[in-house]
C-alpha cells in the first residue's frame, strides 16, 4: 500500500487540493486540467500543423522504439485480461519480417496487414519469457486462438471448396 503523500500540489497553481480533486493527468488539479485541455483542444483546432506534428511524434516513436511500444501494448492488454505477464523489452524481438509469412513489418499510422504485434504462442498462458513472439497482424488474427487441430480442419475444407471450384 504506498503511503499517504501530504505534498500533494498543482503544478500550475501551486495550490494543494484535496486528494479526490487532484487528476493524474501532469499533475494538476480538477479545475487547471480541464482550462489545460481546453487549451489543447483549442490549439488543435487553431493549429492544424501543431497537431500533426504531435501525431507524428507519436508515430516516430513507435517505429524507432516498436519492442517498447509493442511491450507496453502487451502490458496494457494483460492487464485487462488478467495475464500473467513477466516479460521485459529483451523478450520482444522485432524481426525485419513477419515469421510467419514472410511479409515485411511496418508500423503505419494504422493497423494493417504487416503491423508487428506480439503473440503468444499457448493461448492459455500469459506473457512470459519464451511464449511471446513478434509476428505480423495478418499471421495473428489468422492464427487467433486456434489449436493446430482446429486450423486443419480449416485448411482441409479450404482445400476442398479450392478442389471444387477449380473443376
Ligand atoms: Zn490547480
Amino acid at each position: 500500500m504506498p503511503a499517504f503523500r501530504s505534498e500533494i500540489i498543482c503544478r500550475r497553481c501551486g495550490l494543494t487540493p484535496d486528494k479526490t480533486e487532484f487528476t493524474r493527468w501532469k499533475h494538476l488539479c480538477r479545475r487547471c486540467a480541464a482550462d489545460e485541455s481546453l487549451i489543447r483542444f483549442r490549439k488543435l483546432d487553431a493549429d492544424p500543423a501543431w497537431h500533426k506534428a504531435k501525431v507524428d511524434k507519436v508515430y516516430a516513436s513507435r517505429r524507432n522504439k516498436t519492442d517498447r511500444y509493442l511491450l507496453n501494448a502487451a502490458k496494457y492488454r494483460a492487464k485487462k485480461l488478467g495475464l500473467d505477464f513477466s516479460i521485459t523489452v529483451d523478450d520482444v524481438k522485432v524481426p525485419v519480417a513477419c515469421p510467419v509469412l514472410g511479409i515485411l513489418l511496418a508500423v503505419c499510422s494504422k493497423q494493417s496487414a504487416n503491423s508487428p504485434t506480439i503473440d503468444r504462442f499457448d493461448n492459455s498462458i500469459g506473457y512470459v519469457p519464451g511464449n511471446v513472439h513478434v509476428i505480423s497482424w495478418r499471421a495473428n488474427s489468422l492464427k487467433n486462438n486456434a489449436t493446430i487441430d482446429e486450423l486443419e480442419k480449416v485448411l482441409a475444407y479450404m482445400k476442398s471448396k479450392l478442389g471444387k471450384s477449380a473443376q
